[in-house]
């Protein structure tokens, strides 16, 4: 897990920003102004983990003109653990093998080239990630025993 320096000496181009509600505690991503859910205004900008679950997902067949994408892919809306919710590609996978309830890894990835000049837009992307197997949770508990009985 990345320290907290870490995520603020990135650029804010590759965090995932979003705002939460005063009011409701709804989390906007990306942040907006005012509350869509309560038109409230006191909202405080928050910065979402790199991970989250597959809420939904649709496998696209047939992808928009300039996208680097090999159809067919996976585009899934994504909730991260503060409930911000986010429409993502998921990538590194076989589309098959996407299921809701999923734990994403968002990486900050290439999108697409727009036009023959090419320019680059680079954006986040969801990529699989395998929960611990039973050995390294066995192995972690075990650690955490040591520790208690030190
Ligand atoms: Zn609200």
């Amino acid at each position: 897990m990345p320290s907290p320096r870490y995520w603020r000496e990135i650029p804010s181009r590759y965090r995932l920003e979003a705002t939460r509600c005063g009011d409701c505690g709804r989390v906007s991503h990306p942040p907006r102004g005012v509350c869509p859910a309560c038109r409230g205004t006191d909202v405080q900008a928050l910065e979402l983990s790199h991970e989250g679950r597959v809420v939904t997902y649709t496998i696209v067949h047939v992808p928009p003109g300039d996208f680097l994408m090999e159809a067919p892919y996976v585009l899934a809306v994504v909730e991260t653990p503060e409930g911000a919710r986010m429409m993502i590609q998921v990538v590194d996978c076989d589309p098959a093998s996407v299921e809701i309830g999923m734990p994403v890894a968002l990486e900050f990835r290439l999108i697409r080239k727009e036009g023959k000049g090419g320019i680059l837009c680079y954006g986040h992307k969801a990529v699989p990630a395998y929960p611990r197997g039973e050995e390294e949770e066995a192995e972690l508990e075990s650690r955490e025993m040591e520790v208690a009985h030190a």
